[in-house]
C-alpha cells in the first residue's frame, strides 16, 4: 500500500511528543529544518525571501510579493563549525530528521556534501529542497541516500525558466538531466519529488510537462499555488483552468508516479486569520537559519516575530532548553503574529487539540 507523505497525522507515531504537549514539557524537536546558506543560483520572481530587490537585484517591479522574511540577509553562509555542532546536538538530542532548503539554494553551501554527510553519520533522515540546478556529481551521489529529494520548479518550458528565474537558457534541460541521471542513482527508498508553484505565468502545460517529470524517474509531484499577499485576487481568475488540468493529470498516475496538490484557494492555511493563540509546531519542527538564528517553522524563517533565539554564542541544545526559548515558546500568539501563510496550520490545530484530549482507555 503506498502511504500518504503529506499526511497530518504523523505526530501519531511520537506518543512521547504528544504526552509533552499535555504536561507542558520542552522535548527535543522530532524534525528540523536548515537552511545552510542565504545566497541563491536562481533569482525567482515568486521567490519568498525576497522583495525584489534583494534578489534580483534588478526586478523589484516584476516581483511578486509575499511580504514575509523581511530579515533575510543574502550574505548569510552557516560555518561548517556550526553545522557540524548542530547536527551533532540533533543526533544527541534524538532528532530523528533533517531538511535541508532555503534561504538560498543549499547545493550552493560549498561544505554541503560534507554537512549532508554528517547528517546522515549521525543517523538523521536526510532530505533536501532544491532548484535542481546542483543536483549532480559528488552532492548526487550523497543525496542518492536521502529519504526524498524534492526540486522546486515553476515553469513548464525553457522559456517560462528563463524569465521566471534570470537564468541561461540552459537551465532547463540541466535540471531535466539532473533528475533523469539521480533517478538512475538513487536507492530504492529515495523518493524523488518535485514542489511544482503554479503561477499565472506557468498554469498552462502542467500535463504535458508532469508527463516530462514522469519521464525523467520522478516519482511525486506536488502542485501548490504560490503564496502572494494579494492571493485570492491573484489566484482566482486561473483557478478553473488549473483545477481542470489537475483532473486529467490523474490520468497518468501509477503505482509508481504519484501527484498530490495543496491548489485549495479556500485553505486556511493561505488565510491570514489563525484562530489559535499558541504554536506547538515550533517545538515540534523549528528552523535554524544561516544567520544562526532559531526560527518557529519555514513561514516565520528570518521574521523578529519568528525568531526563539540566537546559537552563535551557545549550541543549538543549550538555546533550545534554556529560559530565553520558554519565553519565546509561551509568547508567540499566531492569532496576532502570524498574519501570513502558514503552511501548517492543519498541523497546529491538530497539536493544540491532541495537547487537551483526555487519552484514557476508552476509545
Ligand atoms: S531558487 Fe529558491 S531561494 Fe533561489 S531565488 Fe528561487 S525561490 Fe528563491
Ligand atoms: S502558527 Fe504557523 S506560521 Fe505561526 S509559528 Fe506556528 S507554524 Fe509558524
Amino acid at each position: 500500500m503506498k502511504h500518504n507523505k503529506y499526511s497530518d497525522l504523523k505526530i501519531l507515531a511520537f506518543p512521547d511528543k504528544i504526552a509533552a504537549f499535555q504536561e507542558g514539557r520542552i522535548t527535543a524537536p522530532i524534525y528540523v529544518r536548515i537552511k545552510p546558506t542565504n545566497r541563491c543560483n536562481h533569482g525567482c520572481r515568486f521567490c519568498c525571501y525576497s522583495d525584489g530587490t534583494k534578489r534580483p537585484k534588478d526586478r523589484a517591479d516584476l516581483h511578486l510579493q509575499a511580504s514575509m522574511h523581511e530579515s533575510m540577509r543574502e550574505q548569510d553562509v552557516m560555518p561548517l563549525a556550526k553545522a557540524v555542532e548542530l547536527l551533532n546536538d540533533l543526533r544527541d538530542m534524538g532528532t530523528k530528521a533533517v531538511t535541508f532548503s532555503g534561504g538560498g539554494e543549499p547545493l550552493l553551501h560549498p561544505e554541503i556534501v560534507a554537512i549532508m554527510n554528517t547528517a546522515l553519520a549521525n543517523g538523521l533522515d536526510l532530505s533536501i529542497i532544491t532548484n535542481g540546478q546542483l543536483l549532480s556529481g559528488e552532492r548526487a551521489q550523497v543525496l542518492a541516500k536521502a529519504k526524498w529529494v524534492r526540486v522546486s520548479i515553476d515553469y513548464t518550458t525553457a522559456k517560462q525558466m528563463v524569465d521566471s528565474r534570470n537564468v541561461a537558457d540552459r537551465s532547463f534541460d540541466q535540471v531535466l538531466d539532473n533528475l533523469r541521471n539521480f533517478s538512475k542513482i538513487k536507492s530504492s527508498d529515495t523518493d524523488p519529488g518535485i514542489n511544482f508553484n503554479v503561477t499565472g505565468y506557468n498554469y498552462e502545460g502542467l500535463l504535458p510537462f508532469a508527463k516530462t517529470l514522469k519521464d525523467c524517474g520522478v516519482e511525486n509531484v506536488r502542485f501548490s499555488p504560490v503564496y502572494v499577499s494579494n492571493f485570492r485576487e491573484y489566484h482566482e481568475p486561473i483557478a478553473p483552468r488549473v483545477r481542470e488540468q489537475l483532473r486529467e493529470i490523474q490520468a497518468i498516475c501509477d503505482d509508481r508516479f504519484s501527484v498530490n496538490s495543496t491548489y485549495d484557494l479556500d485553505s486556511p492555511s493561505k488565510s491570514p486569520n489563525r484562530a489559535f493563540t499558541r504554536c506547538l509546531y515550533m517545538q515540534t519542527v523549528p528552523v535554524v537559519g544561516a544567520d544562526l538564528n532559531v526560527y518557529a517553522c519555514h513561514n516565520t524563517a528570518y521574521s523578529e516575530h519568528g525568531k526563539i533565539g540566537s546559537m552563535r554564542d551557545r549550541s543549538f541544545k543549550q538555546l533550545w532548553f534554556s529560559e530565553d526559548a520558554k519565553k519565546a515558546f509561551c509568547s508567540l500568539n499566531p492569532s496576532v503574529v502570524c498574519r501570513h501563510e502558514c503552511a501548517n496550520h492543519h498541523k497546529v490545530e491538530l497539536f493544540n487539540t491532541l495537547a487537551h484530549a483526555s487519552l484514557d482507555n476508552f476509545v
